[in-house]
């Protein structure tokens, strides 16, 4: 038995027409790390209020060890919680910010002191018990959240969001403070972010939702090497697509050039469908023309753009033997080329050749 069993779950705000979760089915295992990732308005935070009681499901059940939770308040639910905003009170010192959860709880003083001490350390803030929020900078005010939410050692730690105020240095340093005490104290975790290299680094599994639903739930690998539909391969990572039709030995471009790729199975597709080519811009090769390429699938183009990004090349090109065709939004693909495979002198405005192999091609 999973932990939490979200089974058949909808929520639909009043007046909202449409369901801000949608027939969610989604088990959590015990001690596992799990995020929610996905578009601004996907459901995502609304699925974790749900989970901590905060708000009600319009539908459908959700289990905590079999049991069924929608009625019993937050505070009897045994999750902490933390917010994007940090929420703590700035009149109160980071000590007693840390010991509300047990104060509310009726919990005997001299425990109070105790547990204070041992949350605090475990994010490394132990020294800072006297201080006031507003004295403690955007990290360390998030580690005093995630303390608070620690302190009553709860069997889940919600998390929304909490580290999207902060820099991109801080923000990865934070990860990896989630990582330690993730694994040091064994503890489920239910993320929400709309970052997907923070999903990637911190999850066992992620949840990726679009319009209230899940699109794929599957380990950050399984994801990028696997993804189940284009709204997944677009969400984890790049993503150059090519609409095309299904045919023998391939697919075919609106110029009626066929390329071999792979052909995800999950649908059956009746010859000459309409499907969508994917590749991932790493799996681009660049050259002057498609002899310069040992690869199977070649497509000509104009280069567009070329940008150093440190430790790689973008190499941006309009798909040229497709102008003209019903599919023009999609005619920009860009690589990323590692300098030294970059072909040397090349100019911005002349011709180049994208190559790929047919297993790094996916088609939906
Ligand atoms: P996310 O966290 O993925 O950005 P939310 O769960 O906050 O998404 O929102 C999902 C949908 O529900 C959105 O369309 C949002 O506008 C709507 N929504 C969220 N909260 C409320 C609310 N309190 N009242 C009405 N609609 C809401
Ligand atoms: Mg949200």
């Amino acid at each position: 038995m999973a932990l939490i069993e979200f089974e058949h779950v909808f929520k639909r705000y009043p007046g909202s027409s449409n369901a801000a979760v949608d027939d969610l089915n989604l088990h959590i295992e015990a001690g596992e790390f799990l995020t929610l990732l996905g578009p601004s308005g996907s459901g995502k935070t609304t699925t974790l209020m749900l989970l901590a009681g905060f708000e009600a499901p319009s539908a459908g059940s959700i289990r905590l060890d079999g049991q069924s939770i929608e009625s019993l308040p937050p505070h009897q639910r045994n999750m902490g919680v933390v917010f994007q905003s940090y929420s703590l009170f700035p009149h109160m010192t980071v000590a007693e910010n840390v010991a509300f959860p047990l104060s509310v709880r009726k919990v005997d003083k001299s425990v109070i002191a105790d547990k204070v001490t041992a949350a605090l350390t475990k994010v490394h803030l132990e020294n800072f018990t006297h201080r006031k929020p507003n004295q403690l900078s955007g990290g360390q005010q998030q580690r005093v959240a995630l303390a608070r939410a620690l302190v009553f050692e709860p069997r889940l730690v919600l998390m929304d969001e909490p580290l999207s105020a902060l820099d991109k240095k801080l923000r990865e340093e934070m990860q990896l403070e989630i990582r330690r005490l993730h694994r040091e104290l064994g503890v489920t975790m239910v993320f929400v972010t709309h970052d997907q290299s923070e999903a990637m680094t911190l999850s066992d599994r992620v949840a990726v939702f679009n319009q209230g639903r899940i699109e794929q739930l599957a380990s950050p690998q399984a994801l990028y090497d696997a993804p189940a539909n284009p709204f997944v391969a677009n969400f984890l990572g790049d993503n150059n697509m090519l609409n095309c039709t299904l045919a023998s030995g391939g697919v075919k471009t609106a110029s009626g050039q066929v390329l071999q790729a792979r052909i995800c199975a999950t649908t059956a597709f009746e010859n000459e469908a309409a499907v969508k080519l994917c590749v991932r811009p790493e799996f681009l090769q660049v050259g002057a023309d498609c002899a310069a390429l040992a690869t199977p699938n070649c497509l000509n183009g104009t280069l567009v753009d070329l940008i150093h990004q440190g430790d790689h090349w973008r190499v941006v090109a309009r798909l040229t033997a497709l102008e003209g065709g019903p599919h023009s939004a999609a005619l920009q693909w860009f690589a990323k080329v590692s300098p030294g495979a970059l072909p040397p002198g090349l100019v911005v405005g002349q011709n180049v050749s994208l190559g790929f192999r047919p297993e790094d091609a996916w088609v939906f």
